[in-house]
């Protein structure tokens, strides 16, 4: 038994049990990448404001090497997380990046981009997430932003056999803060990728307005809450009500904590398009049809 490390502002904290727990789906997206779906699946369409979770992860090239050929979003938010391997992003306005291991890419569509997502190897391991995050009503419309983040940018925090990569939010007590690099954001994200040594327990503060879940995607954790309940690979648990979580690695482990703050607003979407009625989804067919969806304004 070892102690849980803990990155507790001050005082108590009501743990957070879990709702459910759901595995991750085959599916097939873009031209064919093969990859595992959890969230935005039918047992799952969303946890708000998250829309989806896509984990991506072969070293056979037929399964990836297709890519995402062009193709637009509009009214939310994709974020690449690369694990291994490189992917070059390129938009039909001429922003490019490129995506390697350890990067993360938070691109805020707004009210339209058209893009295409690529592999730049032929062969080797390409693992990585896109996870998408909606927007509210008053944000759909905003002007395309990226963030693209090396993986030198991504702070770490530490504690005894926990390695906490912060993409966004905050962690830590006041003394040993550690800040995400992700601004501005309007469901205020908080996105740890957490490497735990096998035996180590972990809890964290995830704020009591945040929804949200993990995804173990190597080894088995456990979630503390009263009895521990055991989470396998690639499943995403959803967080019940709270204000932390403890996190105990059953083998040397690896997990995404996801949380933010819900909209609380309907849901329209259809593929790539994230709306609040049928009638701006229509708009943005429309708009995408008569080719004005990406235009610089
Ligand atoms: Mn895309």
């Amino acid at each position: 038994m070892t102690e849980t490390a803990t990155a507790n502002a001050l005082g108590p904290r009501r743990l957070r049990g879990l709702r459910r727990i759901v595995r991750a789906q085959a599916a097939s997206d873009g031209a064919g990448v093969r990859l595992l779906r959890s969230l935005g699946t039918p047992s799952l369409p969303t946890v708000d404001p998250f829309l989806m979770l896509d984990e991506f992860r072969s070293d056979d090239p037929s399964d990836y090497l297709a890519g995402f050929p062009n193709h637009p979003h509009r009214g939310f938010e994709t974020v690449t997380i690369m694990l291994a391997g490189r992917m070059q992003h390129r938009d039909s306005v001429g922003n490019t990046g490129n995506l390697g291991p350890g990067s993360v890419q938070w691109m805020t569509a707004g009210r339209g981009i058209i893009h295409s997502e690529m592999p730049q190897q032929e062969n080797g391991l390409m693992w990585g997430f896109q996870l998408w995050v909606n927007l509210p009503a008053k944000d759909k419309m905003t002007a395309p932003r990226y963030q693209d983040i090396a993986a030198d940018e991504i702070p770490v925090f530490e504690a005894p056999g926990v390695h906490a990569r912060v993409i966004a939010g905050e962690v830590g007590p006041p003394d040993r803060l550690v800040r995400g690099p992700v601004t501005s954001v309007a469901t205020a994200p908080i996105v740890l990728d957490v490497h735990l040594a096998a035996g180590s327990s972990w809890r964290v503060d995830v704020p009591a307005d945040r929804e949200g879940f993990v995804y173990p995607y190597e080894g088995d954790v456990e979630i503390v809450h009263g009895n521990a309940t055991r989470i396998e690979r690639s499943h995403a648990a959803v967080l019940g009500e709270g204000d932390a979580v403890e996190l105990r690695a059953v083998d040397n482990a690896r997990v995404l904590i996801v949380a933010g703050k819900p909209i609380g607003e309907p849901v329209a979407r259809y593929g790539p398009f994230v709306m609040n009625t049928r009638e701006e989804l229509e708009q943005a067919f429309r708009d995408f049809e008569r080719g004005t969806f990406a235009a610089p304004t």
